[in-house]
């Protein structure tokens, strides 16, 4: 927090306005923090600056502990299937649940919870640039100057991110929810992936079945940077997958979302010794080994709220092992040359009995041991030809 000698000289240097923590971006993360931090510090002062709305979609994320905003969850999922041609699996979840909720709900719940809490002020503005000024933060926005004792920036720009990560790649995709005439999906059960064999890249499909009649249904195109799948070819995709691969042949589309994910290996770096902190999927928290990023963006809230209240300083340590912090490093370059691998891969892994250490896994939580139990389950040749590619990444 800003003391107040330092407040003070603050207010008085020029016509601006203070505060301990600007948020910059009142998006999924944005609000997260900004819901955490004013929980935590109910003495701080907190300014959460947007631009305008941003589009509706539909988040889907799992987890195997209770998570705040309960009410904005429209469904859960006890039970997912992973497909890869003919083959299918279905694995019952004893710990996890798979949730769902749409974007526009999140928002508006996030924000009738903030403006209950005095701390929070928001700001709409355009954020042109922050600087760090080494013992406080300046936000510049045409409405004006804003300082902070920290700055959080989840502003979001693809081509920046690309500048900075070469090998950025993108999740694209279409979701549509659907409303069948007759009884066509089982709704304690959940596609989670189901990939898609005979295209080039590492595609899949999933499916959230609401009711028999009703469910959410998600082409998503994990692609290089420069490769455009559009609307419409993502619409001509869920149409053969409804007909062909569901066998449904009458229905309306109730609800339509398209939207592009930088999947980023090299995310914009929060250096202990700067006070702008990168959050949000600027902050990494979208990765190539899971585009899921709701329970990451949470987590990291949370940890980063705690670490000021308790240390004064918003840096935490990185309890992940080193295997997951070293695989950053090299998913996103896996799947965009072995995206068939790692489709294989990740199907095999999951199993009736692996359900939850699937998940776990793809949180990042296993132990070694956890994980060698986990691979048991994938045939011997993917998984050599895969670790032979982690370790000599010029391998043809
Ligand atoms: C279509 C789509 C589907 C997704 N599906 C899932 C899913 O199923 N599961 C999952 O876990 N994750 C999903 N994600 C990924 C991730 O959860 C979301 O992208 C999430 O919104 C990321 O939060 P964020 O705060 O980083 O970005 P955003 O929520 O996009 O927030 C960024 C905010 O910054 C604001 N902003 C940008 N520039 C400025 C500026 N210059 N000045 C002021 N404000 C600015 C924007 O208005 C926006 O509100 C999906 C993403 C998309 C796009």
């Amino acid at each position: 927090m800003i003391d107040a000698p330092m407040r003070e000289t603050m207010m008085s240097a020029s016509v601006t306005t203070t505060y301990d923590y600007v948020i910059v971006g009142g998006g999924v993360s944005g609000q997260c923090l900004a819901y955490f931090l004013a929980k935590e510090l109910p003495a701080a002062s907190i300014l959460l600056i947007d631009r305008d709305t941003d589009p509706d979609y539909n988040i889907s994320f799992w987890a195997d502990a209770d998570i705040p905003f309960q009410s904005i969850l429209s469904h859960r999922w006890t039970q997912i299937a992973v497909r890869y041609g003919d083959d299918q699996r279905v694995c019952p979840l004893h710990n996890y649940r798979l949730h769902a909720f749409w974007r526009a709900d999140f928002d508006s719940h996030l924000h009738h919870e903030l403006t209950k809490l005095p701390n929070i002020c928001f700001q709409e503005a355009n954020v042109k640039s922050l600087t760090d000024c080494g013992d406080h933060v300046e936000i510049h926005t045409k409405l004006g100057l804003y300082k902070a004792a920290w700055a959080f920036d989840s502003r979001l720009n693809i081509a920046a991110l690309r500048q900075h990560d070469p090998n950025l790649m993108l999740m694209q995709g279409l979701a549509w929810e659907i409303q069948t005439t007759t009884p066509s999906f089982d709704p304690t059960t959940a596609t989670l992936f189901d990939f898609l064999v005979e295209t080039p890249e590492f595609d899949f499909m999933y499916v959230l079945p609401y009711t028999s009649t009703y469910a959410l249904v998600n082409c998503a195109f994990v692609t290089p940077y420069d490769t455009n799948i559009d609307k419409t070819t993502c619409e001509a995709v869920l149409r053969d997958y409804i007909t062909d691969r569901l066998g449904i042949q009458h229905y309306t589309v109730a609800k339509a979302c398209y939207g592009r994910i930088p999947l980023t290996s090299r995310p914009f770096a929060r250096h202990d010794n700067s006070r702008i902190i990168p959050i949000g999927v600027r902050g990494g928290m979208v990765k190539a080994s899971t585009s899921y990023a709701f329970t990451r963006i949470l987590n990291d809230s949370q940890s980063i709220a705690h670490a000021l209240a308790t240390t004064g300083n918003p840096y935490y340590r990185d309890q992940r092992a080193w295997y997951y912090r070293w695989a950053d490093k090299y998913t996103a370059n896996i799947f965009s040359r072995l995206p068939k691998l790692a489709q294989k891969l990740m199907f095999s892994m999951f199993d009736p009995t692996t359900g939850d250490l699937s998940l776990r896994f793809l949180d990042e939580r296993n132990s070694l041991r956890e994980n060698q139990t986990l691979f048991q389950h994938i045939p011997r040749p993917v998984l050599t030809e895969f670790l032979l590619h982690l370790v000599f990444p010029r391998l043809r």
